[in-house]
């Protein structure tokens, strides 16, 4: 007989029939649940509870929101464990159990689905509750209206499918009613209300209930249970939840998993409390237990940022929480057993932690742990920290920090004397890294317009909630008023390594006005602002900002590990001997590409911008030599100024590539002085431009046809390179050269260039008297064909260098100037997974690497293969060029760290891989 699929998975009582390794069916919540509860060496106090796995999940949206057949059984025997290992049971009147429903997929998602708290509280195990607690009906019936508007809310709303006009939803409807309650009682607080209040609210709740939503709200405990799972399961398809899986990369299939587990409670009074803490400061990175609490209150107090948790312990207190007594003060043996708990799991996870815990009447009990999210710079100095407390190996150094964050230690910082010279106008808890400027904006909507339009702005709020997701992720930085570090703005800018900073008390934000007041300032809509986010400071106006990398000895000794561990050299894209000297400073071993053609724009360009025109308007080749023999010295000026700031290392030196009509200028003054200097009328100078005019440039008369067409212009740039290699030499530096022809579909192309390299080197090296000057001849491979051809191509080709922008253009057909119209749709739709100019396109382009590589090497084992298009910078592409054997990826010199990085890492993955 086939195997029943199990698909409820039982923890609690030092047991579980999951682990950790199970993450895929049982998510990240539910697996760590498993091997918190069941492994020999935790064994931790977590409230019993079973997991309903992510096959649930799918299962349920294949078959039309339904359950395999087999599920009820299953969960009525865990539920039954349960209730035996807590001596208690569901729906009793005497002795009631009452559960939690809460997702968990494989990747946290913050906020983003749903939650019911305390199911299986009805009219009937209300007594038993209050029994439970020791009389407190007061804590019950909170619990009772709690669970009311969770339920009617996430449940018969939302799950549902019912989408109310703004403010309507049933939610807020309950919540007038409790501030009426609150108003005609003369209450300022939720804690004034009597349980007699409380009592009467729920009828009240009720009744609403049933009038706008037209069902009773049930009062049976498995139809809440099982409706809280349904609910849950839905949410995995809720528009938060896709929202942020867009942004987050996750896919949509790998489902949610559903946990079932024993409610304790926090606020049953002064010996409850519950909290939220890391094992070591997630902020900076700093070895020492972090973390927050509230004493007699529920785990959504402390992330909903309503009431400012104290802090655990002297080293977790900030100007914030200052004056709030310390955890380790006020329940001295609890904390010593919780940060027992936090050393245990840290030697087990060898990770930062972060943990859920709650006292329910002086008992610890530990509800979640997992590895907690972190910062850039957090993550670079834990992974250090670890390495040298023997917790992890080099390897594993590496592997802790995502190129993402390893970006965020690249981000810029407020310049630091600008910022001494500034008095902040307020202070709050330093949750996202590093610093940011830009324009206020009060809502998550105006936030993406705003942007939409190119303005920096600053999301301020009173505090964030997972609706406002879009409008952080395209803001600068974000501003709250409440809240603390374990905040949901806090949680997704920590996530996403975004300048932030919360809980800045003195902010007084007035939406209707579109104003906030701080410091005795108001500021307006579109007031520029400025964030430290790494120590929580808010300026007025706009602060100048300045490079994080300098100096950081941290990040140098892990980008030596990262150098240790890669095979891929790492090169960058530059054409400018400052550029070059930043590059090496990140580590860069040479230059991928120096595009001649920079020299024409920008600084300093004006001179040879002007002889460039001359020799393109020229008509004969005679007055075309002339113009190129006054252009030459400028170019070997900028050619030998790169490769000496390069020293010892190859610079691969692209000619001329852009279509030439690119150049010919637009404004009159420079027009008629262009036809002064050839001596021609205006007439002649617009006929001879016009000639230069194509219909489709990018596929007309430019890289290598142009060398074709005009040999003489491929000579004067050979012979520049020629003649700044042999200066630099005579004068004692190692320079090494790699000519690369651009836009080459043909052999023949090849050797025709080849040829009046040959002839140039000859010469340059008699007038030098030079025996030899050390370089190579290449091409670049960024058309179709020539990745076909390949073979042929390496016969006289010594390197290749893969330009993926073109390759991009040219195998897809996009322009890669036009993607603007239609790649969003494409994106939206779900036609392309990625935007193929920035990560390869594996699937389709990566084919004509792969071939173009392997072809290449067929004919010539010693090729050298590069990339040197956008994508070399790009961490998804960087491990592709790993894979398919190229031996270096070229690109922007900021970008230098994280390809090194992505580089390591691919070693890495492919190590595992083969295990
Ligand atoms: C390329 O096409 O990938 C490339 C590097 O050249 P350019 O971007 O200058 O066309
Ligand atoms: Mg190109």
């Amino acid at each position: 007989m086939a195997k029943v699929k199990k698909y409820v998975y039982s923890f609690g009582g030092g047991k579980a029939d999951g682990n950790e390794s199970m993450k895929n069916l049982l998510g990240g919540k539910g697996a760590n649940l498993a091997e918190m509860a069941g492994n020999k060496d935790l064994k931790l106090p977590v409230p019993p509870g079973f997991t309903l796995t992510t096959d649930v999940c799918t299962y349920y949206y294949q078959h039309h929101r339904t359950y395999p057949s087999t599920l009820k059984a299953e969960v009525n025997k865990a539920l039954q464990l349960v209730e035996k290992l807590m001596l208690r049971k569901f729906g009793d009147a005497q002795n009631p159990l009452l559960v939690s429903v809460r997702s968990g997929a494989r990747k946290s998602m913050p906020g983003m689905m749903e939650t019911v708290l305390n199911v299986g509280l009805t009219e009937k195990t209300i007594p038993g509750l209050i029994k439970q607690s020791g009389g407190n009906s007061r804590f019950v019936y909170d619990a009772y209206r709690r669970l009311i508007m969770m339920y009617s809310d996430v449940v018969m709303e939302k799950a549902a499918g019912i989408e109310p006009a703004d403010e309507q939803g049933i939610r807020k409807q309950l919540e007038k009613i409790m501030a009426q309650v609150k108003k005609d009682k003369g209450y300022k607080n939720d804690t004034d209300l009597t349980a007699e209040d409380l009592k009467k609210l729920c009828n009240l709740f009720k009744a609403k209930i049933k009038e706008v939503l037209k069902k009773e709200f049930p009062d049976e405990p498995m139809q809440q249970m099982w409706g809280g799972i349904g609910a849950v399961f839905a949410s995995w398809n809720g528009k938060r939840a896709i929202s942020y899986r867009r942004i987050e990369g996750i896919p949509d299939e790998w489902g949610t998993a559903v946990n079932v587990q024993t409610m304790v409670f926090g606020n049953m009074g002064t010996d409850s409390a519950t909290g939220v803490a890391f094992s070591r400061n997630p902020g900076t990175g700093e070895n020492y237990f972090y973390g927050e609490y509230l004493v007699n209150a529920q785990g959504e107090d402390v992330v909903a940022g309503i009431r400012t948790p104290a802090p655990i312990n002297e080293l977790s207190k900030s100007e914030h929480n200052k004056e709030l007594v310390a955890m380790e003060k006020s329940m001295p043996k609890l904390y010593k057993e919780l940060v027992g708990y936090r050393d245990r799991l840290e030697k087990h996870y060898r990770d930062m932690q972060d943990i859920e815990f709650t006292i329910e009447k002086g008992r610890l009990f530990m509800l979640q742990c997992r590895v907690g999210k972190r910062n850039g710079p957090a993550a670079v100095r834990m992974a250090m920290d670890m390495l040298k407390e023997k917790f992890i190996k080099r390897e594993e150094a590496v592997l802790r920090v995502s190129p993402e964050q390893f970006d965020e230690l690249l981000h810029p910082i407020i310049d630091p004397k600008a910022e001494l010279a500034n008095k902040p106008l307020g202070k709050g808890l330093p949750a996202g890294p590093g610093g940011a400027t830009g324009q206020i904006v009060f809502s998550a909507q105006d936030a993406v317009a705003w942007a939409k339009k190119g303005m920096k702005v600053i999301l301020v709020r009173e505090e964030t909630n997972p609706e406002d997701v879009e409008g952080m992720r395209v803001a600068e930085a974000i501003l709250t008023a409440r809240g603390g570090m374990t905040s949901h703005a806090a949680l997704v800018a920590r996530g996403w390594g975004k300048c932030c900073v919360v809980g800045c008390g003195a902010l007084h934000v007035e939406y209707d006005k579109k104003e906030v007041s701080v410091g005795g300032k108001t500021l307006k809509e579109g007031d520029w602002i400025t964030l430290n986010g790494s120590k929580g400071n808010v300026y007025e106006g706009k602060l100048p900002m300045t490079d994080a990398t300098k100096e950081n000895k941290m990040l140098n000794d892990f980008l030596n590990i990262c150098g240790d561990i890669k095979r891929l050299g790492i090169r960058t894209n530059a054409d400018t001997p400052e550029d070059a000297a930043k590059a090496r400073q990140f580590g860069a071993e040479g230059i991928g590409l120096f595009r001649t053609e920079h020299m024409f724009y920008g600084k300093g360009s004006d001179e040879p911008l002007f002889l460039l025109r001359k020799m393109i308007i020229s008509k004969t080749l005679e007055e075309r030599i002339k113009a190129l023999d006054e252009l030459a010295p400028y170019v070997k000026k900028d050619i030998k100024g790169t490769i000496q700031a390069m020293d010892g290392f190859p610079v691969v030196i692209r000619l001329l590539d852009p279509p030439l009509h690119e150049f010919v200028p637009r404004d009159h003054a420079k027009l008629e002085q262009l036809a002064k200097e050839l001596n021609i009328s205006m007439e002649e100078l617009s006929k001879r431009a016009e000639n230069l005019h194509e219909s489709n440039p990018m596929m007309g008369h430019r890289g290598v046809r142009l060398g074709v067409t005009y040999p003489e212009v491929s000579a004067m740039q050979i012979r520049a390179i020629f003649e700044a290699a042999a200066e630099l030499t005579k004068e004692g530096f190692k320079p090494y050269p790699e000519i690369m022809i651009p836009v080459v579909c043909d052999v023949k192309e090849l050797n025709n260039q080849l040829e009046i390299c040959r002839k140039i080197y000859d010469e340059v090296l008699k007038k030098y008297g030079l025996k030899s000057i050390k370089h190579m001849f290449g091409t670049m491979i960024e058309i179709p064909r020539a990745a076909l051809l390949a073979d042929k191509l390496a016969e006289v080709a010594q390197f290749f260098s893969f330009g993926t922008n073109d390759l991009t253009q040219m195998g897809f057909g996009f322009s890669r100037d036009d993607i603007g119209g239609f790649v969003p749709d494409y994106l939206k739709l779900g036609i392309l997974p990625e935007d193929p100019f920035q990560s390869i396109d594996q699937e389709g382009i990566g084919q004509l690497i792969k071939i173009g590589i392997e072809r290449g090497r067929k004919t010539n084992k010693k090729l050298e293969v590069g990339i040197c298009g956008e994508h070399g910078g790009e961490p998804k592409s960087v491990e592709f060029c790993h894979k398919v054997g190229m031996d270096y990826v070229s690109c922007s010199p900021f970008r230098v760290p994280i390809a090194k990085l992505a580089a390591a890492q691919a070693v890495l993955k492919e190590k595992k891989g083969k295990k």
